[in-house]
């Protein structure tokens, strides 16, 4: 028997919702599913679809957020959830399992052959109660190569395998080689050693990363520069994606994707951390063209450039309608790089830093910030939504 929805009325900072821990939001209660080794099936598909009351969002860390759920339909949803194969049945288990899996695992030749017992014995690291004050932001990424490996994607972990299957451990500032399972248990109980850390960056920035990589019994070296992403729409080896404009979709969208999954191969989706959906099968151009209208086809599509949260349509927190903006913006002409449409400060939908970032203030105008965060100063403010764009021409 599945545990009660822990229902949360306000979003404490740093709260990250689960499916057994939801989220009250503007537009409802929302929820996540953490898809096991990254994927679900067109028949889970369908489940998610039927049940979803509104929009879907894919998260950075390949998750599915379901957003405007009434309370009283949280709890049949988690045991549904549950017995379809999408959740553990323990909420603190179901809180810490943030691994980023190889986006093809089980379909790519090229990834690394022992990547499926390396996402095994990590999720059994993290399944135990001795981590149980891990904070659920805390993610793993496990980067095993292949046609698309896991490049610019953020975690507090990331394990990166070669070719022959061995294994270097990644963190902000260093990275060890040599890695086994025990190394991560013994580096994430390091990390809850450090007083008031919250992500891995805290720990580095108090410890520093060398001496914490020590403490895990690896040897440091400095980190590696990282290649950049993969394009994962369009056609590629063993699979073809799908980009999601902002990462949204509704039920019937993710309905015809499963369809489209039946007919492209094995009936499978593969949920990446770039808002992109991969179907594995044979390359098909006619699957790929047929679609252009409903998905994104075009890796160049500018929309792929543009980050943008639920802002005042889903969000107490927003001063104005982020997405709605984002679609329009998206057709201006903009430089090259990263823009990040934010409802306020906190900058949910990319931590990180942006090219160019337009924060709404609370009376509905802009701020923006260039090459920088959400909460960082502004270089203008007090921009409508036509200022904003003639300012993201310069
Ligand atoms: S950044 Fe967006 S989603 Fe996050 S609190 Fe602000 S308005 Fe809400």
């Amino acid at each position: 028997m599945a545990p009660a929805p822990e229902q949360r009325a306000v979003t404490p900072r740093g709260w990250c919702p689960s499916l057994f821990e939801p989220m009250r939001a503007e537009d409802g209660w929302l929820t996540r599913i953490k898809p096991p080794r990254g994927q679900i099936t067109a028949l889970q598909a369908r489940a998610i679809a039927a049940a979803a009351p509104a929009g879907i969002e894919l998260t950075q860390r390949g998750n599915l957020q379901l957003r405007g759920f009434a309370e009283a339909g949280l709890a049949p949803f988690a045991l549904a959830m549950q017995a379809a194969g999408l959740a553990s049945g323990e909420a603190g288990i179901e809180r810490r399992r943030n691994i980023i899996a190889p986006p093809l695992l089980g379909h790519d030749l090229g990834i690394a052959p022992n990547a499926a017992a390396w996402l095994e014995a990590l999720e059994a690291v993290l399944a135990d109660d001795a981590l149980a004050a891990l904070p659920g932001k805390f993610g793993l990424a496990l980067d095993a190569g292949g046609a698309l490996p896991l490049h610019g994607v953020a975690a507090d972990i990331t394990l990166r395998l070669d070719a022959g299957g061995a294994a270097s451990l990644h963190i902000p500032g260093a990275m060890a080689r040599g890695a086994a399972p025990g190394h991560v248990a013994t580096l994430i109980r390091a990390f809850l050693a450090v007083p008031g850390a919250r992500r891995m960056r805290d720990a580095t920035a108090a410890l520093g990363a060398a001496a914490l990589i020590r403490a895990a019994g690896l040897r440091p070296e400095p980190p590696m520069p990282e290649p950049p992403a993969p394009r994962a729409i369009g056609l590629l080896p063993g699979a073809t994606g799908f980009g999601l404009p902002f990462g949204q979709m509704g039920g019937d969208e993710l309905r015809h994707l499963a369809s489209l999954a039946e007919r492209a191969g094995p009936g499978a989706l593969c949920i990446t951390p770039w808002r992109a959906i991969l179907l594995p099968g044979p390359s098909d151009p006619g699957l790929l063209s047929a679609e252009a209208g409903r998905f994104i086809t075009d890796p160049g599509d500018p929309r792929m450039l543009i980050r943008a949260c639920p802002g005042s349509a889903g969000c107490a927190s927003g001063g104005a309608d982020t997405r709605a903006a984002a679609a329009i913006l998206a057709r201006h002409p903009r430089p090259p790089g990263l823009l990040h449409l934010s409802g306020c400060a906190k900058g949910c939908a990319h931590p990180g830093p942006a090219a160019l970032v337009l924060v709404a203030q609370p009376d509905g105008r802009y701020a923006l910030v260039r090459d920088g965060r959400a909460g960082d100063a502004p270089a203008r403010r007090n921009l409508s939504l036509a200022e904003a764009a003639a300012e993201l021409e310069r």
